[in-house]
């Protein structure tokens, strides 16, 4: 069995990761941790988890194999370095710290200790993300010149929290969103940005020194230019991400979300086509090749030196919009 202890009562845990966890053989959670000794205990009690602890050296000194941390963003760093020290393997949200200098710190450190490190970026789990990346693999849409992702949503009300207010917690789109965007384009694309140019706004929901929208155009090892839009603030825009090449086009829809939803469309000379895939639960899957990887088989579906690479290419998306100038990406790896 793999005994996890949860660090942070977030949102992202009990409406998705509680449920990824004990839904795999042996995945059980042992204990939750929130800085509230209060709140620790109302989340355990309401998603039914045997302890409560409101500190991490407590929740450290529990029977557990294994972390996830789902804080906020400021306070992944010292909680993943703590969780790697006691032996335990880390599972952490993005983006993995608020800079890329962190990440690498956080990485080195697990590799150093023998300790699996995972970063949970979902959208690698999604079937559809999955049938992409092999068409292009395959050659199907030939040679793959440019790329469109299309991921700016309305943050739900009950989640206007730090990710509006509070730039010291990691707060903002780019940070948020963008991060995944590269992730899901490095993945889908099998190639790595090499260089971003940004635009960023505020557009009424995000407080003073934050961003609440961002457009990027990204370039590619192999010469493909990519653009992606992040948003909090456009209630009706829907999601899709697109990869167009010299032999044809998958366009897809519906896909930049928490859910199996969506379709991929393949198109060719002459043809269309839509593409079939698995709609398992993201995380669940997420979760399975975290404890396969545990056990010795293979990575996480996203590893550590995958989120370094998505938080400097959020960071220089960053650097970009408030230089106005274009920055170049060197995740130093
Ligand atoms: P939440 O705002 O739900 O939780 C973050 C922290 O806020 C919690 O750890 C908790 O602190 C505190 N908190 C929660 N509720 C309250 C409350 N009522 N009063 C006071 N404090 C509260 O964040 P999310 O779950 O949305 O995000 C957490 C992390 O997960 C972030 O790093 C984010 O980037 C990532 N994320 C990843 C997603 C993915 O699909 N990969 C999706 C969504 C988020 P404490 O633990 O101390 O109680």
């Amino acid at each position: 069995s793999v005994k996890w202890g949860l660090i942070g009562a977030s949102t992202i845990a009990r409406q998705f990761m509680i449920n990824a966890i004990r839904a795999q053989e042996g995945g059980e959670i042992a204990a939750v941790m929130s800085s509230s000794a209060e709140r620790a205990t109302a989340y355990a009690r309401e998603n039914g988890i045997p302890a409560a602890v409101s500190t991490l050296d407590a929740l450290l000194k529990s029977d557990i194999d294994a972390v996830y941390i789902s804080t906020t963003n400021e306070l992944h760093l010292e909680q993943a370095l703590a969780a790697i020290k006691a032996g335990k393997h880390v599972l952490c949200e993005k983006p993995l710290a608020l800079t890329s200098a962190d990440a690498r710190k956080m990485v080195a450190t697990a590799r150093a200790a023998g300790i699996v490190l995972g970063t949970n970026h979902h959208l690698r789990n999604a079937g559809a993300h999955r049938a992409m990346r092999d068409a292009i693999a395959a050659g199907r849409i030939g040679k793959p010149i440019a790329a469109r992702v299309f991921h700016s949503v309305y943050l739900p009300d009950n989640l206007q929290g730090w990710r509006i207010t509070r730039p010291e917690a990691g707060g903002g789109v780019v940070l948020d969103i963008t991060v995944h965007d590269a992730d899901t384009l490095r993945f889908v694309l099998g190639d790595d940005p090499v260089e971003v140019s940004a635009f960023t706004q505020a557009a009424g929901m995000a407080g003073a020194g934050l961003e609440d929208g961002a457009m990027c155009i990204w370039r590619f090892k192999s010469g493909l230019i990519a653009q992606s839009h992040e948003g909090f603030t456009t209630k009706f825009a829907g999601t899709g991400f697109e990869v167009h090449g010299s032999e044809g086009s998958l366009i897809a829809s519906d896909v930049m979300t928490q859910k199996p939803n969506g379709s991929v469309l393949l198109r060719t000379a002459g043809a269309e086509e839509q593409l079939s895939f698995d709609r398992e639960d993201l995380y669940v899957r997420s979760v399975r090749q975290f404890h396969a990887a545990i056990l010795g088989n293979g990575q996480p579906a996203a590893t550590g030196e995958d989120g370094i690479w998505s938080l400097t290419a959020a960071e220089a998306a960053l650097q970009s919009a408030s230089s106005g100038k274009a920055v170049k990406i060197d995740p130093k790896l």
